[in-house]
């Protein structure tokens, strides 16, 4: 074999262990690169979101055939024409929140369980809403598998929140409705933070809300698509 064969040969051989991780020290390294390419690069500072996005195992919440993928820059189908966001996104959202271990945080759209499993990893106890039965039972078995003791699920419509364990000290939306819930908007304690995408079906903006006096008080961020927030019959709010 000549030199450039035997090159080439090597570099797919590489490039072969990079796409095709084959056990969890290989994914340690995916996730290493992931937090610094991803995250780091693009801003995200908060050392305890950082850690945390380092050591949660993404690619135990995407469909088998897209675990090589888990650390890739992009959302991925979850079944039932849903997605998994972006690591980014996740991490953004996470640091939006300010999350302190004392509190109680309430996610409507628990889809793969992956936000709930990093957000149950900063607080002390998280809700989470989500609509399509299959997906939620899915989650709340996985996350009982990996020990998520602090995570609660409900399938059920997270536009009316959970009252019962209401208020909580925040509130993040992964589902994008055309207006912020009125029934999320009281659910929030005075002090409390939300993160929701407002907007379109093709477009919406991440808006930061905090609740000072009674009152909201909101900030939009990033551009972003996420799937849209429907009720019960499949119509989105
Ligand atoms: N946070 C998820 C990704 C969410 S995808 C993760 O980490 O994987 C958005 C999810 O919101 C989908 O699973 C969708 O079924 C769910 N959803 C849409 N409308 C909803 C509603 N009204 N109540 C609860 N969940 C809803």
């Amino acid at each position: 074999m000549c030199l450039a064969n035997t090159c080439l040969a090597i570099i797919l051989f590489l490039g072969y262990g990079v796409c095709n991780p084959a056990n969890s020290q290989d994914y340690s390294v995916l996730r290493k690169e992931m937090v610094k390419n991803q995250l780091e690069l693009r801003g995200i500072k908060s050392k305890a979101v950082l850690d945390v996005m380092r050591k949660v195992e993404r690619h135990l919440f995407v469909p088998k055939n897209f675990a090589r993928a888990a650390y890739s820059d992009e959302p991925l189908p979850i079944g039932e024409g849903q997605t998994i966001s972006q690591p980014y996104i996740v991490a953004f959202m996470t640091e939006a929140l300010n999350v302190q271990p004392g509190d109680r945080i309430l996610e409507i759209g628990t889809g793969s369980g992956y936000q709930a499993a990093i957000l149950a990893e900063l607080c002390k106890e998280v809700y989470t809403i989500e609509i399509i039965s299959k997906l939620g039972r899915r989650a709340d078995s996985l996350l009982s598998t990996l020990q998520y003791k602090n995570v609660f699920v409900r399938i059920g419509d997270g536009y009316q929140g959970w009252p019962e364990a209401a208020p909580f000290d925040a509130i993040i939306v992964t589902c994008s409705p055309a207006e912020v819930p009125v029934p999320l908007q009281y659910q929030l304690k005075e002090g409390g933070r939300m993160i929701i995408p407002v907007g379109h079906t093709a477009y919406q903006e991440l808006v930061l809300i905090t609740k000072k006096n009674g009152k909201l008080e909101k900030k939009n961020s990033l551009p972003v698509l996420f799937v849209p927030m429907r009720d019960k019959k499949g119509k989105r709010y």
